[in-house]
């Protein structure tokens, strides 16, 4: 048996006629930006968040520079996030000229919160968790330390579409979210496209005004802006996976549940999970010693896995000038090394799993 790590077609299919009707209809409009689609589906996500705005961008990466560019992040600012995260997270930092100051993972694969403190200074700004995998940080304690040194939230969910801590939905906790809706997420898109969230309607205003050139009346460009809109055609298809994202969810959550009961080999653990976190499970991280034996006789055996991530963002070749040894953050090290992501999304079958489990146990 053959087993992809993620099929979006089997994704598409689910809803195949809704999809096709629904970019039918913006062909047919003849109306391509900055439309009704669009229009609608910030309504309908900020309404799926519980907050007051939702505006829609090009990018998840996009969400993270413009999120941090409204609360005006610039150089000599520094920004907390985890060391072990997607590169795009540090992006929203670096395109703002501030400098991201890293704090190593905890055992749940989330930042450590214990070490944030530590890395305070004068200059920190901001503190930028990430919702690592589908699961949501400890928001409480985050949110306590943010307050206490009076520092803006911002939180990477391109992850953790649906998430909660406590029952609140993860994006909701800070002064403003971003979401990525690349195509694999949560909730995908079929092509680029992400959003940010926020109750701040001054914060909403700023967003609105970066991602359109900086001008709200075309030729009156107020700020310093970029393009950065989120297609007819993508909040089309967008609109579609949000009508259908809690079977997407629970599809996710009962794979996760059959790996977890599933696999029985003392050469792979699972990380845990919190008990207070409605997990999502973007995807399914296992940790193996010897992953490159591992992944070889998965594919050996017919099964397809990826790396998340395999260069932390303080090592990567781009931030080379900061020096920064593999060392310096060993959690995130050592799931840079030992990391691994078993299939898992909305339309895999669960033969494929049972399949996965199978060999993993013969291992
Ligand atoms: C996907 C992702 C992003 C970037 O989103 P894009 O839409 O691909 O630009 C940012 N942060 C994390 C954690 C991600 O997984």
């Amino acid at each position: 048996m053959v087993v992809q790590s993620v099929v979006l077609k089997r994704t598409f299919e689910l809803y195949k006629e809704e999809y096709e009707e629904a970019a039918l209809r913006v062909l047919n409009s003849g109306w391509y930006i900055l439309g009704r689609e669009m229009a609608e589906f910030e309504e309908k996500f900020a309404a799926y968040m519980g907050v007051k705005h939702c505006v829609a961008l090009n990018s998840g990466t996009d969400a993270l520079i413009l999120a941090l560019r409204a609360l005006e992040i610039q150089p000599g600012d520094e920004v907390i996030v985890p060391a072990g995260t997607y590169i795009a997270s540090v992006i929203g930092v670096t395109e703002n000229g501030g400098t991201p100051v890293f704090v190593d993972m905890d055992a749940y694969m989330e930042i450590n919160v214990d070490a944030i403190e530590a890395k305070i200074t004068e200059k920190t700004k901001a503190i930028l968790p990430v919702h690592l995998f589908g699961q949501c940080s400890q928001m409480d304690r985050i949110k306590e330390v943010a307050k206490k040194y009076n520092l803006w939230l911002v939180e990477d969910c391109a992850q953790c579409h649906g998430s909660e801590f406590d029952g609140q939905l993860a994006g909701t906790f800070g002064d403003i979210g971003c979401f990525s809706f690349y195509p694999t997420k949560p909730l995908g898109a079929m092509g680029d496209a992400g959003a940010i969230i926020t109750n701040d309607d001054a914060l909403a205003g700023r967003v609105r005004l970066l991602r359109n050139y900086g001008s709200k009346i075309k030729y009156h460009n107020e700020i310093r802006g970029v393009n950065s809109r989120m297609d007819e055609i993508q909040a089309a298809m967008l609109k579609v996976g949000l009508k259908h994202i809690e079977e997407g969810i629970e599809s996710r959550r009962r794979q996760a549940q059959m790996y977890m009961e599933g696999i029985k080999n003392p050469k792979i653990m699972i990380p845990p999970v919190h008990q207070n976190v409605y997990h999502v499970y973007h995807l399914f991280p296992i940790l193996a010693k010897n992953r490159e034996k591992f992944q070889e006789y998965l594919s050996q055996n017919g099964i397809v896995t990826q790396v998340h991530y395999p260069i932390p963002p303080y090592v990567a070749d781009c931030y080379k000038d900061w020096g920064y040894a593999w060392s310096d953050f060993p959690n995130a090290q050592r799931y840079a090394k030992q990391e691994l992501s078993l299939p898992i999304y909305a339309g895999l079958p669960d033969e494929e799993v049972k399949y996965v489990i199978d060999v993993i146990n013969r291992y």
